[in-house]
């Protein structure tokens, strides 16, 4: 597919930002002391002057593996795992400097440049986070959403992007208008200051240990703004992306409980963290008494829907033995084993490529009654061909003829003066 970044791309994207990612790192807080921990044999010790990271591949499969046996021989029942999820979620939050969650601000959307298609419409977007900092983001509507009647509910996905091509990608556009085509309305977010596009208020100023706390808030941001469009159904509240993605979206699942049904794609590993500073590069796994990784925090998700998409040639080639199993028993524990599934791609590797989304489209359209008849052929295959690929420049929502506002915020430094001042008191 066009657009689709190669896994060497994205496999050195994480390589460069583990090696460039500087060490501005928070205070942690003191925690609770946690009296059962499952640790592995053979980590490295707490260090004991500088917070606690696990990036990257920071365990081996093995150790991964005897971390989830041993987290599920302590915890037996759903008072277990609602004790302990709280735990985990408390800590995620401190380690990500989001303790306490900032105060919400006015948007202050900008929606412009309406372009209509064969059966949705795309608006080139930008939201003001805190106040200062805009990210840009492409919106996706039904036809029939532009101007809803009154009863209409429409799902809404939030759809966060990674570090493999972004918002402008073919793949990406492919899939939010299909999903769009399917009835739903759905956000494509830049990553924080990546520089995957020009219409950026924050360039290159990704490889730093905040980028984890802006794209969480800014995650939790444009929920607000999803469910304020009208005719969106809180009911129906999606999250979905790939690599980077995948860790924003089951982060997200795990911290808002807005998020009603989750797709987190090929990354939800036992032993691999996520490379990234915008993944792993704040102390959200591990601190004194308490370590976590990603197949725990992806539980922390139940009983609402989720479907776990994996493949045989990233750090997800395990997970119909080891991560779904463990995902699947805390399910259980909610009486929700039916509410969670894993579509496993051995033959493929570590991408949201065409059978991805189908499968993606599919548990979509099973959990929320939607009709897949727009987005099949007449053989009832999905076929996703319906859309229109935009040209890059035509999906930027800040360029010379509509600037940034005035005094938009342009480093990382700034953004995070303006975060912290809405924590304190
Ligand atoms: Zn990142």
């Amino acid at each position: 597919m066009p657009g689709t970044p190669s896994i060497a791309a994205i496999l050195l994207s994480q390589l460069l930002a583990m090696v460039l990612c500087q060490a501005a790192f928070a205070q942690v807080d003191e925690d609770r002391p946690t009296t059962d921990l499952p640790l592995p044999e053979g980590i490295p010790p707490l260090p004991s002057d500088e917070p606690a990271l696990c990036i990257g591949e920071f365990l081996t499969p093995a150790q991964g593996r005897a971390l989830l046996d041993r987290r599920l021989r302590l915890t037996t029942s759903r008072e277990d795992w609602d004790a302990y999820a709280d735990d985990i979620r408390q800590h995620i939050l401190r380690g990500a400097d989001l303790a306490p969650l900032p105060r919400r601000t006015p948007l202050n959307p900008i929606i412009r440049d309406k372009r209509s298609h064969d059966g949705y419409t795309v608006e080139s977007v930008a939201l003001e986070v805190v106040p200062g900092y805009w990210v840009s983001c492409t919106l996706y509507r039904p036809a029939a959403a532009s101007q809803p009647s009154p009863g209409d509910a429409f799902p809404v996905v939030l759809c966060p992007n990674g570090h493999g091509g972004g918002r402008l990608a073919d793949y990406v556009q492919i899939r939010c208008a299909n999903l769009a085509r399917l009835g739903c309305i759905a956000l494509s977010l830049n990553l924080f200051g990546w520089g995957e596009t020009p219409d950026q208020a924050v360039k290159r100023q990704h490889l730093y240990p905040f980028a984890l706390t802006a794209q969480t808030w800014t995650n939790m941001r444009a929920l607000d703004f999803l469910l304020s469009l009208p005719g969106a159904d809180p009911a129906r509240v999606g999250v979905t992306g790939f690599s980077g993605g995948g860790t924003q979206t089951f982060l997200l699942a795990a911290l808002d409980s807005r998020v009603t049904l989750s797709v987190p794609v090929t990354m939800v590993s036992a032993h691999m963290f996520g490379g990234c500073c915008c993944e792993s590069h704040k102390p959200i796994h591990r601190g004194p008494g308490w370590f976590t990784n990603n197949v725990e925090i992806a539980a922390l998700a139940p009983p609402r829907p989720m479907l776990i998409i994996s493949d045989g040639r990233d750090w997800t080639a395990n997970t119909p033995e080891v991560e779904f199993p463990f995902i699947r028993t805390v399910y259980g524990y909610y009486d929700a084993s039916n509410q969670v599934a894993n579509v496993h791609l051995a033959n493929e590797g570590h991408d949201y490529g065409p059978s991805k989304r189908k499968a993606m489209y599919e548990f979509l359209a099973r959990n929320w009654n939607l009709d897949l008849s727009g987005i099949r052929d007449a053989e009832g295959r999905i076929d996703e061909s319906g859309v229109t690929i935009e040209p890059e420049a035509d999906m930027y929502t800040f360029d010379e003829d509509h600037p940034l506002p005035g005094g938009a915020l342009t480093t990382w430094e700034e953004v995070e003066a303006s975060l912290r001042k809405l924590q304190s008191p």
